[in-house]
C-alpha cells in the first residue's frame, strides 16, 4: 500500500495534496510505568478514525498512521469497484440540471475515475498529470475500461530483458495498455454467450467482436506529443516554411529529452555519451491504431480490429488543433493504403472532440511517477516511469507492472485456455504476436505505406533493444 515508508509521513503527505486537515492526539496511557501502553488517533478530515495502542508515543502514532490509511484503502477500494456504476449515475443527475455535451461526458468519466482510483494510493500523488483513458459506451452507459496517467519514459539503463518493465509511460500508451488488460481478463472468462456486455462472434471473420453498438472512445488531456504536437504557433516566415516540411515526419522521444526527434535524424549525443532510447511519439502510436486497431497482436489471434469512434482532447495550445487530424489519421489517407488493406482492417478516422472546458493543458514538468488501472482490478498501481517498474522503494527488486509485456502474456495464456486455444498456449512472447498474421500484415502495410509517403521510417523498439525476446532467454515459471 505505501510500502515501507514511514506510515505517518505517508498520511501527512496525503493530507498535504489532497488538501485534508491531518492530526493525531494522544489519548490515553495505560499500564505501569516500566510497560507503559499509548493509545493514539488520527483524525483525518475531522473524523476519528481509530484509536491505536503503542509502546511508546512514537509507536502509537505510527500504528494510528497505519490504520488510518488502511481504513481509507479499504473505502477507496470498495469504490472503485462500483465507480463506473456511480460515474453514471452522477453523470446523469448533472446532465439533468444541466446538459453536458458528449464529449463533456467522456472528459468527466475520465477525471472522475482518476479520482477514485486515487484513493487506493497513497504515495507518490500529485495534482496535476496527463491523463488518458479509454472509455467504453454502450447504450447511453459509459464505463472506464482502461485508465494511465504519464509522461515520462524509461532511462536507457533501467531497461530488462525480462519482459516486465513499462518503456513508454505515457498517459495514452498506459491506458491503452490497461484497455488490453481488461480486454484478456474478459476473453479469460468469455463462454461464448450472446449475452456478454462486450463480446460476440463475427459471421464474418469467426472471430471474437466488441458489439456493433459499442462505442470505443480515447480521453487524452492534451494532444498526444510528436506530429499533433510539435508545432505551436510558428509566425515568423523562414522559420513556418522549415516546419512545414517537417509536417507528418515520424518521430520519436528520447529518454530524458523534452522534443520530439524525425526518426531519420540522428540521436543527439547524450552529455555523458551514454546510450539513449528512442521511442516512438503518441501521435505516430495513435496513427497506427487507426490502421490496425488498439488492440495489439496478442488479441489480434482471437479478435476483430478495435477501432476509434472518437479521441477527446482535453486542451490545447496554439495551432495544435490544425495538426491533430493529419497527424492522428490524415497520414494513413495520403496514398493507396486504403486498397491495401483487408477486412476487416481499415483506414479508421475518428471523430476529434474538444470539450467546450477544457482540462489543465499547463503541465511544464515530467511526472516520474504514474498511475494505472483497468476496470475490474481492486486498487491503482503506480509505475514509477524512470524505472518502468512498480513505485517502491528503489532500492527494492520492484515487481512488473500489471500492465507489462510479461504481465499481459500471462493473461493472454489463462484466456487461450478458456478458449480452447492450445495450439497458443505454449508460444512465446514473440511467436505469440506473430502468430497474429492478419494483423501482422497490416501492421507491415501501414509502415511501408508512411515510408513511401516520405514520413519517415517506423523504428522498432523490439529490434533495436530486444525487448520482446524475453522468454528466449529464460522460461516463465
Ligand atoms: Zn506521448
Amino acid at each position: 500500500m505505501f510500502n515501507k515508508r514511514d506510515p505517518v509521513s505517508v498520511l501527512m503527505e496525503y493530507g498535504q495534496t489532497r488538501e485534508v486537515k491531518i492530526s493525531f492526539t494522544d489519548v490515553s496511557r495505560s499500564g505501569p510505568h516500566h510497560a507503559s501502553r499509548f493509545h493514539t488517533a488520527a483524525i483525518v478530515d475531522g473524523e476519528t478514525h481509530v484509536l491505536a495502542m503503542g509502546t511508546s508515543k512514537k509507536n502509537a502514532k505510527k500504528a494510528a498512521a497505519i490504520m488510518a490509511l488502511r481504513t481509507m484503502y479499504d473505502r477507496g477500494m470498495i469504490r472503485l469497484g462500483q465507480a463506473n456504476d456511480h460515474v453514471n449515475i452522477e453523470m446523469k443527475a448533472m446532465d439533468a440540471q444541466d446538459p453536458m455535451s458528449h464529449s463533456t461526458k467522456i472528459m468527466q468519466a475520465a477525471r472522475r475515475m482518476l479520482e477514485v482510483a486515487e484513493e487506493t494510493q497513497f504515495i507518490n500523488y500529485s495534482k496535476d498529470k496527463v491523463l488518458a483513458a479509454i472509455v467504453l459506451e454502450r447504450r447511453g452507459k459509459y464505463t472506464v475500461a482502461g485508465l494511465g496517467t504519464g509522461n515520462r519514459c524509461i532511462q536507457y539503463q533501467n531497461m530488462a530483458a525480462d519482459g516486465s518493465r513499462i518503456i513508454h509511460s505515457h498517459a495514452e500508451v498506459i491506458a491503452r495498455r490497461a484497455f488490453k488488460r481488461f480486454a484478456l481478463r474478459e476473453l479469460c472468462s468469455y463462454t461464448g454467450t450472446e449475452k456478454h456486455p462486450l463480446f460476440t462472434r463475427s459471421r464474418h471473420t469467426g472471430l471474437i467482436k466488441l458489439h456493433d453498438d459499442i462505442k470505443v472512445h480515447l480521453y487524452i488531456s492534451r494532444p498526444p506529443c510528436g506530429d499533433a504536437a510539435a508545432f505551436p504557433t510558428i509566425t515568423n516566415f523562414p522559420n513556418r516554411m522549415r516546419a512545414i516540411r517537417k509536417q507528418g515526419q515520424l518521430r520519436t522521444i528520447i529518454d530524458d529529452g523534452e522534443g520530439a526527434i524525425p526518426t531519420d535524424f540522428p540521436l543527439p549525443a547524450n552529455a555523458n555519451g551514454k546510450e539513449r532510447l528512442r521511442v516512438m511519439t503518441c501521435s505516430d502510436k495513435i496513427l497506427r491504431w487507426n490502421g490496425v486497431g488498439i488492440q495489439g497482436a496478442l488479441l489480434s489471434n482471437f479478435m476483430d480490429p478495435i477501432y476509434l469512434n472518437s479521441l477527446v482532447i482535453g486542451s490545447h495550445t496554439g495551432d495544435q488543433r490544425g495538426h491533430v487530424p493529419r497527424a492522428i489519421s490524415g497520414r494513413l489517407k495520403c496514398g493507396r493504403l486504403h486498397e491495401v488493406l483487408m477486412k476487416p482492417f481499415r483506414i479508421c478516422s475518428p471523430e476529434i472532440v474538444y470539450p467546450p472546458c477544457s482540462d489543465n493543458y499547463a503541465i511544464t514538468k515530467s511526472k516520474q511517477y504514474c498511475i494505472t488501472w483497468s476496470e475490474g482490478d481492486p486498487d491503482a498501481e503506480v509505475i514509477d516511469a524512470v524505472t518502468g517498474a512498480v513505485a517502491m522503494e528503489p532500492t527494492d527488486n520492484s515487481p512488473a507492472s500489471r500492465v507489462s509485456k510479461r504481465a499481459l502474456l500471462g493473461l493472454f495464456r489463462t484466456a487461450c485456455d478458456n478458449l480452447n486455444a492450445r495450439n497458443l498456449v505454449t508460444l512465446t512472447y514473440t511467436e505469440a504476436k506473430q502468430s497474429a498474421r492478419a494483423y501482422q500484415r497490416t501492421k507491415r502495410s501501414v509502415e511501408d505505406h508512411l515510408l513511401s509517403c516520405g514520413f519517415g521510417q517506423w523504428l522498432k523498439l523490439q529490434e533495436s533493444y530486444g525487448t520482446d525476446n524475453f522468454e528466449e532467454h529464460e522460461k516463465l515459471g
